[in-house]
């Protein structure tokens, strides 16, 4: 396999590579060997000041530019992503740990966004509306929100990325992108692609730090006029609470705690195959992943054997080995917190099916874990687990289902397989969620919408809304002479 060099990160500020004015960095781990392997600038106040002033020149400018040109732009970064889609993934698999054809397929599935949003940009339709008196114009105009501010979590390190930032520019906002501290290279080279493609010094800023030191301080800055975040329920309800004291707008892509719903009429085969293979992708750590697994009673033992067999037979490994199908938790302090829900798990009667523990004790390793008759009361049937752990239960009937999967506050992803039009007809309006996969894996492509409704956030990241978010409605009315 070809080795690649692991780079240090610095930050860009106004057009500039360059590292922390303070001379500040943070060590970078790998998670499958816990070796140092490069380290990223830590961005402080005057750096962040920078990057405030740099956004607030070019917000002009950036609007001004026609989205006919800023297309072209982004199609260009969309091309240079692609070419360097090898470098990269070996880059994102190293710092992230997922397998390298995960990370490949994750940076040019970055690349197809980009392009989406190329498109969209050249969308942004207003409306003609019908006056009242003879010769008045009434008219709805889309402009830029003005300059963004974004903070995006280690899961997907460029996937949580392009979608604020291609949406931002393509509406013809300058950005401050707060990318993650753990995996901070990836990000790093998608924002690359931006600037070799020529985007315009200052409107693409990137930075790393301290999360809540950088949000509580770009958040209720005046130049900010749109917020993003991906990343935790608790998090995400504080920053958009100090959006709201600020007034501004808030995009926030939270926790879910999916349902995967199988009914005996169900292809039974085809529901383990995906449901196993969506469940240990990226070692459980998505905010889609499915968790809650209710299947039907009369099918339920085969399908819980069926699926801790696939669950056996997943390879874990180090990422960048060939044939590894589930690299390490991409965080130390994410091991105890599943050795916690586990163990609460059994302590309320659940049955350990296969996994439960950490893998050896170098790198963050950890095992494919099925829990079965996991009741109500246990904290894992509450609490998203964010790792590789399949919690299962039966149901009597769709209505037991349903209750079940609307019971908790979140409502970002669920999946359910059946062969009935009417069952599905139903979960699609019944099961509260912002997505429903229905006996496929179908989300989170770039033409469709993704977010989530409850505490799993509001606003989408995808679909033809999307580019919405980054934009206002302005009303003008005129009548000649
Ligand atoms: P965490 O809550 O500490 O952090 C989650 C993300 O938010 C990280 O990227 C972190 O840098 C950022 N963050 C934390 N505090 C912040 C602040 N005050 N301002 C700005 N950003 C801040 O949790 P964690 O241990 O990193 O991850 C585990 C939990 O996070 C999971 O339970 C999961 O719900 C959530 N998470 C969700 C997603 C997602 O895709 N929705 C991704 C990663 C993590």
């Amino acid at each position: 396999m070809t080795q690649f060099s692991y780079p240090d990160t610095q930050l860009l500020i106004d057009g500039e590579w360059r590292d922390a004015v303070g001379g500040d960095w943070i060590d970078v781990i790998d998670p499958a060997t816990e070796e140092k392997i490069g380290r990223v600038a830590h961005a402080k106040r005057p750096d962040l000041d920078a990057a405030l002033a740099a956004v607030e020149r070019t917000a002009p400018e950036w609007a001004a530019t026609s989205p006919f040109d800023r297309s072209k732009l982004m199609r260009k970064a969309a091309n240079l992503l692609r070419e360097r889609a090898d470098r990269i993934a070996w880059i994102m698999s190293r710092e992230q740990g997922k397998p390298m054809p995960e990370a490949r397929m994750e940076a040019l599935a970055g690349a197809d966004v980009i392009d989406w949003f190329a498109e969209e940009a050249r969308r942004t339709y207003g409306q003609i509306i019908p006056g009242r008196a003879p010769g008045v114009m009434q008219m709805a105009i889309k402009l830029p929100v003005g300059p963004v501010a974004a903070f995006t979590p280690w899961n997907f390190p460029i996937n949580q990325v392009v979608r604020k930032l291609s949406a931002a520019l393509a509406a013809g906002c300058p950005i401050i992108v707060k990318a993650p501290e753990e995996t901070p290279a990836s990000p790093a080279e998608l924002v690359r692609a931006f600037v070799d493609a020529g985007v315009p010094a200052g409107v693409v800023n990137l930075v790393y730090g301290v999360p809540a030191e950088i949000s509580e301080y770009l958040i209720p800055h005046p130049v900010i006029r749109k917020i993003s975040f991906t990343g935790s329920t608790p998090v995400g309800k504080h920053l958009a609470a100090l959006a709201g004291q600020h007034m501004k707008l808030a995009t926030m892509e939270l926790g879910g705690h999916a349902p995967a719903i199988i009914f005996d009429d169900a292809d039974l085969e085809k529901a383990v195959k995906i449901m196993a293979g969506s469940k240990y992708r990226n070692a459980g750590q998505v905010c889609v992943s499915p968790t809650r697994f209710l299947v039907q009673e009369g099918v339920y033992e085969k399908v819980l054997e069926d699926f801790t067999q696939a669950a056996k037979a997943v390879k874990v490994g180090n990422g960048l080995e060939d044939g590894i199908q589930m690299g390490p938790l991409a965080n130390e302090r994410r091991i105890p917190m599943l050795e916690e829900l586990i163990q609460d798990a059994l302590d309320n009667g659940a049955e350990l099916k296969t996994g439960g523990r950490r893998i050896g004790n170098k790198g963050y390793f950890f095992e494919p874990t099925v829990l079965a008759n996991v009741p109500k009361s246990a904290r894992i049937m509450n609490e998203e687990p964010f790792g590789p752990v399949a919690v299962f239960a039966p149901f009597a009937s769709l209505d037991d289902a349903v209750e079940e999967a609307n019971r908790l506050p979140f409502g970002l992803a669920s999946y359910a397989f059946t062969r009935s039009p009417q069952t599905m007809q139903e979960l699609g309006l019944r099961v509260q969620a912002g997505m429903t996969s229905i006996n496929h894996n179908g989300l989170a492509l770039p033409e469709v919408p993704f977010g989530g409704i409850k505490d799993s956030g509001h606003g989408t990241e995808g679909g033809s809304d999307a580019i919405e978010a980054y934009l206002s409605t302005k009303f003008v009315t005129q009548l000649p002479g």
